[in-house]
């Protein structure tokens, strides 16, 4: 599986669902860069994002562009065809050089008999029990294991096989990177079905780069980690060796890597991953996805005046909203309604009131993760306002600039990606930052 451009060993998913932060975004690589770590910035947007906003895929393209010549950036970048599927991946051809093929809803659908049996016999080697090295765990797999995970996944990896196909078409071999994602789905996989989905994968002839399967707990929108901890990274050790193995073994590209989705946010995990990146010398590709569209809130609601005002009005149309608004996200937020404060208690806040309900520092008496999701799906609101919207994120750059790049440096970039070296960042940087740890 020989292709030209291959995705570095960090990178970051970055989300910017009105298009106006990808500079912002930018700096905080940069910032990684003057640290002496590189991490390649991937702009993504879903096909989902795209529809609720009525934006065009090539508007995430011209942003991402503009940023990179306007900084000077010179190393590698991608934009990203977030969760498509072969129905919605036409649209993407042109402007994106990262696909994420989306094949969750495919999972139980079971494939033609003849074919689990054939991927069942073509697999003997995946039987017994497989030593992980370093992952202090083995993967034991009986024959009925493996006919009933390629029950489960082989319909779906067939079908990342038919979307693959159709972007190697339209834009040749090597041209883009693959992933192919799983993770909005109910039931966590585990590392023994990550290894058998891989080896399906490579059978299936696609140059996989990253892989985003359903971790266990809970990965909601914009707010911390629900789940143990411990386990995550006992999972996250196991899932990074398999990884190691199927490439060995499989023959798919040595730069494959774990995706970690829904990846705003999740402090609590932050630690394990770091640690398992540094024990197994692994990279990975964090999806930080929405978070930006909360700094731009932040940032107006600190910049006061009209910016204050618009973040109060955007919330008071979020609580009259909020069934509409959650229904699309159901599965990945859970906002306890008796903690979300009026709209008119909201209109009587100050800047400072509206910033640390809804700035994610977690132990802050103030910070309400109710608020925060809901105004984490409430984007709907910002995007019907249109130009009044983007009027003010216009006139207020340099504060939601500040946000942005603090927020995807200092709790995402510098915790996660070893030798970023979040403690130093932080010391020196605490002078420039707006005091975020107040409470
Ligand atoms: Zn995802």
């Amino acid at each position: 599986m020989d292709r030209g451009r291959r995705l570095g060993k960090y990178s970051v998913g970055v989300g910017d669902r009105f298009a106006h932060q990808a500079k912002a975004q930018l700096q905080a690589c940069i910032e990684a860069r003057e640290n002496g770590v590189d991490i390649e910035p991937v702009w993504n947007k879903s096909n989902r994002e795209h529809l609720i906003i009525g934006s065009e895929p090539s508007s995430v393209r011209q942003a991402a562009d503009a940023a990179v010549k306007a900084l000077g950036w010179k190393k590698p970048y991608y934009c990203d065809a977030d969760h498509i599927t072969a129905e919605t991946v036409g649209r993407y051809f042109g402007a994106c050089d990262f696909f994420t093929m989306d094949v969750a809803e495919f999972i139980g659908q079971a494939a033609p008999a003849a074919e689990i049996e054939r991927f069942v016999e073509r697999h003997g080697e995946l039987k017994g029990r497989i030593e992980l090295p370093n992952a202090d765990g083995a993967i034991e797999i009986t024959s009925e294991k493996l006919r009933e995970t390629a029950h489960k996944f082989l319909a779906a990896v067939k079908r990342a096989g038919v979307v693959y196909r159709a972007i190697e078409k339209a834009k040749g071999a090597g041209a883009f990177i693959s992933e192919v994602s799983m993770d909005e789905t109910d039931r966590a996989q585990s590392p023994a079905e990550l290894l058998i989905i891989l080896a399906a994968i490579a059978d299936e002839g696609i140059p996989v780069e990253t892989i985003a399967p359903k971790f266990s707990g809970r990965f909601n929108k914009g707010v911390d980690y629900m789940g143990d901890a411990g386990q995550f990274e006992r999972e996250m050790a196991l899932d990074v060796a398999a990884i190691a193995l199927a490439v060995r073994q499989y023959g798919l590209p040595e730069n494959l890597k774990l995706s970690i989705h829904s990846g705003s946010d999740k402090f609590s995990i932050y630690p394990a991953i770091h640690a398992t990146m540094k024990r197994f010398d692994a990279g990975v590709h964090l999806k930080t996805a929405g978070t930006t569209w909360l700094e731009e809130l932040i940032g107006l609601a600190e910049a006061g005046g009209d910016g204050l005002a618009l973040a109060k009005e955007v919330y008071a149309e979020a609580v009259a909203h909020r069934e509409e608004l959650c229904a699309p996200y159901a599965a990945v937020i859970d906002i306890d309604a008796a903690k979300l404060p009026s709209a008119a208690e909201v209109r009587s806040w100050s800047s400072e009131q509206y910033t640390s309900a809804l700035r994610h520092v977690e132990g802050a008496a103030a910070y309400n993760p109710s608020l925060r999701q809901l105004l984490h799906v409430g984007f709907k609101i910002a995007a019907k306002m249109g130009r009044r919207y983007l009027d003010l994120l216009e006139a207020n750059e340099a504060v939601i600039a500040k946000n942005v790049t603090e927020n995807l440096y200092r709790r995402h970039i510098a915790p996660v990606f070893p030798g970023a070296n979040g403690d130093a960042v932080t010391e020196r940087r605490a002078q420039e930052w707006l005091p975020t740890e107040k409470a």
